[in-house]
């Protein structure tokens, strides 16, 4: 029985999987960097150990220092949030050979998923629709290369197998640069990810950015829960994201979260999971799949009323899921805004002490956040000090919600993106809704 959690991660998410844990009754161990012990959710936690020093190598990547500080703790699972370790296989395999429980799938899952090439491979065969690219990694033979470019059709992406956040693709539009820009991508994404395997795809002129989440146990039952739209993005990273789609219709849902589900089943994938696509002209196209819990799974709770990192926890346990795909009821919509330290003109980050915060409430209003008036936001972690969550019964009330608890929300001392959302919430494509991946960019005159 899971009856004590530590929790390997920080911030928001840290205290997400506390509460979690809480309403389970459930035990918590926090782990934290020498400047994160004033974190909320250290404060909370039945335990806490510090686990190193500041940066992210010396602590939440610290993978005996978290070992140890679960066996010191007697704790019984290990919830590895998002980012860091999470979708680490070596730490899921280490995990359950120390005698733990992994909150998460299986390693041999996280590492096929993990290359994105595998991960395509293993969609094909379980009829997952992907984006028409060259099936397998790029080799050395430059005109075998030209030729599989040739067939996709320019414009192409070449991206690495081992990427993420973003980083580690360009777009080639011509002939012309493809040689070239294949062995930038390898050389960097030999430095960045440690592998130079690259392949190639086509590049989606116009695309949304449609996900789809999953759950799944060991009983050989799997769901989805659903869509979320997160094209609202600014170097490949979310800025907004909502539940459903915008023009997104009950068929196409349906559809695709059940080839999504079914997929889960022949993976034998346990728990949480996301499987995202490119929406374009009515097609959906796979690019990867993530792992684990995702940033913006609030929304998702809040359109579906169901606790995924609870659910997570009971799989985790070995428990069948606590609902079945009949008991998933879709109901108004949701939007998240992520809330970032940073200058909100050029995006830097900024760190430092919030001399006074005040989250919004009312109505359909959820706040997720770790910080408090006295908090100093370190510099050495991501820059994400919250998210705000609105639901309405349709779009609109949601957009007219969100509305109010930005202009709400005081942070001071530091500054946040909070204008940008506020102006996103007012901008006439966003509320047309169904922008594509391209349009935040457009609109900050980065592309
Ligand atoms: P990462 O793991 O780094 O997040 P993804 O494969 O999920 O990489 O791609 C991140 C983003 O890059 C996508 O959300 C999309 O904006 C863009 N992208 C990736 N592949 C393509 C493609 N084939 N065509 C157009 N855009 C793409």
């Amino acid at each position: 029985m899971i009856d004590k959690v530590l929790i390997a991660n920080r911030g928001e998410i840290a205290l997400r999987i506390l509460r979690a844990c809480r309403a389970l009754g459930i035990g918590t161990v926090a782990v934290h960097s020498t400047v994160d012990r004033d974190l909320k959710h250290v404060r909370m936690a039945d335990e806490s150990v510090c686990i190193g020093g500041a940066s992210s190598a010396e602590s939440y990547l610290n993978i005996p220092a978290i070992i140890s500080a679960a066996e010191l703790t007697d704790a019984v699972a290990i919830h590895p949030g998002f980012g860091f370790l999470s979708e680490n296989a070596d730490f899921a395999e280490r995990v359950e050979q120390s005698g733990f429980r992994f909150i998460g799938p299986r390693a041999e899952t996280i590492r096929l998923m993990g290359d994105k090439v595998s991960a395509i491979d293993a969609m094909k065969a379980a009829g997952v629709p992907c984006v028409p690219g060259s099936g397998g990694p790029l080799g050395d033979d430059d005109s075998e290369n030209l030729r599989l470019a040739r067939e996709i059709g320019y414009p192409v992406i070449v991206k690495a197998a081992a990427g993420g956040g973003g980083r580690g693709m360009r777009v080639v539009h011509a002939e012309g640069s493809l040689l070239h820009s294949i062995s930038l991508t390898r050389t960097e994404a030999a430095n960045a990810f440690g592998s130079d395997v690259v392949y190639m795809e086509k590049y989606l002129g116009n695309p949304r950015h449609v996900e789809i989440q999953v759950m799944a146990d060991e009983h050989g039952n799997a769901v989805h829960l659903g869509e979320r739209d997160c094209s609202m993005q600014r170097r490949h990273q979310k800025v907004i994201e909502e539940s459903p789609a915008p023009g997104i219709s009950d068929e196409e849902r349906a559809a695709i979260g059940k080839r999504c589900a079914e997929a889960c089943i022949k993976l034998g994938y346990r728990g949480a999971g996301t499987f995202e696509f490119l929406y374009e002209d009515g097609e959906f196209y796979f690019i990867e799949m993530n792992t684990r819990i995702q940033v913006e799974h609030p929304v998702t709770e809040m359109v579906t009323g169901r606790d995924l990192v609870a659910e997570q926890i009971r799989v985790a346990n070995g428990d069948p899921l606590s609902f079945s795909q009949s008991d998933i009821q879709f109901r108004g919509h949701a939007i998240e805004c992520r809330i970032n330290a940073e200058d909100p003109e050029r995006f830097l980050p900024s760190p430092g002490q919030i001399t006074l915060y005040h989250p919004p409430g009312g109505p359909g209003i959820r706040v997720d956040s770790h910080v408090y008036t006295g908090y100093t936001v370190p510099p050495h972690y991501d820059s994400m000090i919250g998210k705000v969550i609105a639901w309405g019964e349709d779009r609109d009330s949601a957009i007219a919600r969100m509305r109010t608890a930005l202009s709400e929300l005081v942070v001071e001392g530091i500054k946040t993106n909070t204008l940008l959302h506020e102006e996103l919430m007012l901008d006439s494509g966003f509320q047309a809704g169904g922008t594509n991946i391209h349009y935040l960019e457009k609109k900050l005159g980065l592309s």
